[in-house]
């Protein structure tokens, strides 16, 4: 279906399996106009928002900050930063209670705000992307912090630098929002249709995409009114808004582009296999921001809704404010707040405190009333009624799978491909049983990344300890090689002293030294003088007198003989 202002006639459109006809609940909350929510005195700022490993932290407590400075920067590659959002003082870094299912706290960085709201320096605009160097752009959007912000928190400049081999033809922007009762990113392409279509043709331009589709349920007419007038303002070559009619989960990233497309992404595969890159319209206005305006993402719109609070609305909060200072900007609770949900109904989580700080994947804070989220009650016997099976958009057999994840057959959930699940909640929603079934995939996918976690923890001890081994190996091996070098270098000394006589006799070779000596000694006297004389004129007293001259020299070279030789016997 195509929206009747669209200038282009309408592309076919496919269908999806299963999904849900389900009450919107959305109008509760686009009544009232977005603002910004006041300062909050206090932001908590977990270090991991995003898939991947946590970010590292970069300031200490006591540190001041100013807004938009990073405080932890991102390691690995599959990693995000986080900034902070408003000025202040670090004042705690230790763990807090975050919005997770586990409901497990994690590491947060506390900053008190000093009122100023004071900007740090932030890196240059890159006012014409197209000359810049697609590794600086990519840089700058992974250094800003951005995630996927429709929930999957997956960091951004991964998404948008697909493997070499792979083209990407089409990128997919996904405006679906087909969840009940959330409607941030409907009112953000109400209030900032420019920014998203800035960011889409960065991304665009980015993966190489020929083209790009930006999926819209139809039933948010003031957004796609908003979207289609921007783009046909600025007449942007191929970017195109498909309105799709509204089914749940349609926003599914699978889902979504099988509706545009035709195409499947294959079990196990990313849609880049199939030359398709699909992004968020949140997503889009945070990369404009960084790379056009160079601001890190520290904020996004949240929508504060059900009947459980006096006025329900959407707020541009900081990333960091409590989940109670928001509810108490839409009015408070109302006695009717029963449950109160992270997420939507569908695919949200229970919190049990509201004192928990909203992330960069926090798209709605729903405080339910007892008709908004009934008490499904307790669960009895699967029936085999098959209705899970008729609604689950990935054509998955949900009843098999419950089975299996109950007797903690893991194996056998894998093989009915359970990592395809999206935890969309449509089977929980049908089950006559009341069989919390998504909670049993959650469980089982958790089994199998701790055993994923562990078998590779043991491969890297095998893999350490065989190291080990092979240096030890090799030390021995050169400690061998050394001394065979040392006994061949001195047999050959031997072989080179064979020729002298003195050789092999130390005794032998003292004696020829001290007649070496002897000799010198002799040659030295005749030097100085003490020649020979001619003792024909001599007297006989006389010539006596030399012969016993010559005789003392001469017993003086023996004696020096048999020193030498008594000094070696000794
Ligand atoms: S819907 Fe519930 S009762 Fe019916 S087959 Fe599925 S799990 Fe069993
Ligand atoms: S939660 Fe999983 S199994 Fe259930 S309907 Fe959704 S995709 Fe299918």
């Amino acid at each position: 279906m195509y929206y009747p202002s669209q200038k282009k006639p309408s592309r076919r459109l496919y269908t999806f399996p299963g999904g849900l006809h389900l009450p919107e609940n959305k109008a509760q909350s686009t009544t009232t106009a977005t603002v910004k929510a006041a300062l909050p005195r206090k932001l908590i700022l977990p270090i991991q928002q995003h898939i991947g490993a946590p970010a590292q932290v970069l300031v200490k407590v006591g540190e001041r900050v100013l807004k938009g400075a990073m405080i932890a920067n991102p390691q690995g590659r599959i990693s995000a930063s986080v900034h902070a959002p408003s000025s202040g003082i670090v004042s705690e870094i230790s763990e807090h209670p975050v919005a997770h299912p586990s409901g497990l706290p994690a590491l947060c960085i506390v900053i008190e705000t000093d009122g100023e709201d004071e900007w740090g320096e932030l890196p240059p605009a890159i006012d014409d992307f197209r000359l810049c160097e697609p590794g600086l752009l990519l840089e700058r959007i992974r250094t800003s912090g951005i995630v996927g912000l429709g929930g999957a928190s997956f960091p951004t400049n991964i998404k948008l630098e697909p493997k070499k081999e792979r083209r990407i033809d089409t990128l997919v922007i996904n405006a679906a929002e087909c969840e009940p009762f959330i409607t941030c990113d409907d009112m953000l392409m109400r209030d900032r249709p420019q920014e998203i279509l800035e960011g889409i043709t960065i991304m665009k331009h980015l993966v190489g995409a020929a083209s790009c589709l930006i999926g819209i349920e139809d039933n948010k007419p003031e957004a796609i009114a908003a979207m289609t007038k921007v783009i046909s303002e600025q007449e942007v070559d191929n970017i195109e808004l498909v309105v799709i009619p509204t089914l749940y989960p349609s926003g599914g990233e699978r889902q979504l582009i099988r509706v545009l497309t035709g195409k499947e992404v294959p079990s196990g595969k990313l849609p880049a296999s199939i030359g398709i890159v699909c992004n968020n319209v949140g997503t889009a206005a945070a990369v404009a921001d960084a790379v056009l305006r160079g601001r890190p993402l520290i904020s996004r719109y949240i929508t504060v809704t059900g009947e459980g609070v006096a006025n329900p609305r959407n707020l541009e909060a900081l990333i960091g404010t409590s989940g109670s200072e928001l509810i108490e900007q839409a009015g408070g609770y109302t006695g009717e707040a029963a449950r109160l949900i992270m997420g939507g109904p569908m695919m949200g989580f229970t919190l049990h405190t509201d004192k928990v700080p909203i992330v960069k994947a926090s798209n709605c804070l729903l405080a339910a009333s007892t008709r908004e989220a009934p008490d499904p009650g307790l669960a009895t016997a699967c029936i085999r009624c098959g209705k899970c099976a008729e609604v689950c958009p990935v054509s998955l057999l949900p009843q098999q799978m419950y089975w299996y994840a109950r007797a903690k057959d893991l194996e056998k959930t894998q093989e009915y491909n359970l990592f395809d699940c999206i935890e969309c909640g449509c089977c929980s929603h049908v089950c006559p049983a009341h069989i919390p079934l998504v909670q049993y995939f959650r469980f089982a996918k958790n089994e199998c990344w701790d055993q994923e976690r562990e078998k590779k923890s043991a491969e890297l001890a095998r893999m350490r300890h065989e190291a080990k081994l092979a240096r030890l190996a090799r030390l021995e091996a050169e400690k061998i090689a050394r001394a065979q070098k040392k006994k061949a270098a001195l047999a050959r000394s031997a072989s080179t002293n064979k020729g002298s006589d003195a050789a092999g006799d130390p005794k032998k070779a003292a004696i020829e030294a001290a007649l070496k000596r002897a000799a010198e000694k002799k040659a030295r006297l005749a030097e100085e003088g003490v020649k020979p004389q001619n003792t024909d004129n001599l007297t006989d007293a006389q010539r006596r007198q030399v012969q016993q001259a010559d005789a003392r020299r001469k017993a003086l070279g023996d004696g020096d003989t048999r020193q030498a030789s008594e000094q070696q016997d000794r």
